[in-house]
């Protein structure tokens, strides 16, 4: 096969990643901490990621579902996997002979998953008031689980990322619960539950986007560094005149002769239209290039100023995921998972 250099690249780093997962640990006190690596590591590639992360020391990995699971097979030695969406009909060839463990989400599943009858740990999903996925509370106290070999018992927190009363109902919910239903190790804690204490962290953790680069509150800022950088080669570089319209629509308007620079990303790269019109930028050797016009498909056009940018050259688009989220108005967990097939994902180390 011919190698196709990619005009679109992601570059990630390793230290920053590793990095991420440490002060997460740390932040973790006794508890171990897991990672969540659905939606293919938040968009940068689950199974590097789950390399990196089991080269430093993780042992428990979350994926979302068996596809997902039986991607990252073989796993790596003494490392554990667990499958968010448990087991549905579907699912049972999967669940009886990949390494991984479902974590049962509702009465039918505990029911699906006895049938198989051969004792194999599972974990158990309990709802604490997310009311999204798990057991209401009374089911599982209601004999519902016995006799089920609990590897961990796990809730997960709807408001974490926010000073809301929530997070303490869910966590007297869990406390109560953890006293109830015997189980080998309990967690509920996502990124931004880490940063509510170790009172939330009980004997595992399980962030995802702070991983990645995402801060989740504040008080993981300056601690989490930014992973994943979108590169877009340049195809073309043009001068507009005063006057000149630029892009579907003509929504940008040309104040004075312009330099633009038209690169390789557009929405169908997970670049959206939200970063139109001056809202993203991308930056060439450490200068800043706003957007002008409408990101399209494909394409999206820069404002170059001054700067000798040239065909062929790499403009690095503006994604520290706080910052860029708070501009856009998408999610930093949107960001990431949104970064499209066309990328090629390089790692550093
Ligand atoms: C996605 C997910 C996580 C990770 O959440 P972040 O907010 O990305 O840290 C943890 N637990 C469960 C059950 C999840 O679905």
């Amino acid at each position: 096969m011919i190698a196709v250099p990619s005009p679109l690249r992601l570059r990630l780093l390793t230290d920053a990643l590793v990095a991420n997962w440490r002060w997460l640990a740390a932040q973790s006190g006794g508890a171990a901490c897991g990672a969540a690596i659905k939606a293919d590591g938040y968009g940068l590639g689950a199974r590097a990621v789950m390399q990196s992360l089991a080269a430093a020391g993780c042992r428990d990995f979350f994926v979302a579902t068996w596809a997902e699971a039986a991607a990252l097979m073989p796993l790596p030695p003494g490392v554990g996997l667990a499958v968010l969406h448990g087991v549905g009909a579907d699912d049972m060839a999967a669940a009886r002979t990949l390494p991984a463990r479902p974590v049962l989400c509702s009465v039918e599943q505990v029911r699906r998953w006895r049938e198989m009858g051969e004792g194999q740990p599972c974990d158990v999903m309990v709802d604490t008031g997310m009311n999204r996925l798990g057991l209401r509370a009374e089911e599982a106290a209601n004999g519902a689980l016995d006799g089920l070999a609990i590897d961990t018992l796990l809730s997960h927190l709807a408001s974490a990322d926010e000073d809301s009363a929530q997070n303490a109902r869910q966590l007297a919910a869990f406390q109560a619960i953890r006293a109830q239903i015997p189980a080998r190790r309990y967690s509920l804690a996502n990124s931004a539950g880490v940063c509510l204490g170790h009172d939330y962290a009980f004997d595992l953790t399980r962030p995802g986007l702070a991983l990645y680069g995402g801060t989740p509150r504040s008080e993981a800022a300056g601690h989490i560094s930014q992973v994943a950088f979108p590169e877009a080669r340049v195809l073309q570089v043009r001068t507009v005149e005063r006057g000149d319209t630029v892009g579907y629509g003509g929504t940008w308007r040309a104040a004075s002769r312009t330099r633009i620079v038209v690169a390789n990303i557009g929405y169908a790269d997970g670049y959206l239209r939200c970063h139109s019109g001056g809202v993203g930028f991308g930056s060439w050797q450490g200068r800043d290039l706003p957007v002008v016009g409408r990101v399209s498909m494909d394409l999206t056009a820069f404002d170059a100023g001054d700067l000798p940018i040239g065909e062929g050259d790499w403009v690095t688009l503006g994604y520290d995921l706080p910052e860029v989220a708070a501009r856009s108005g998408l999610s930093q967990y949107e960001l990431l998972t949104g970064l499209g097939a066309r990328f090629e994902r390089y790692w550093l180390t």
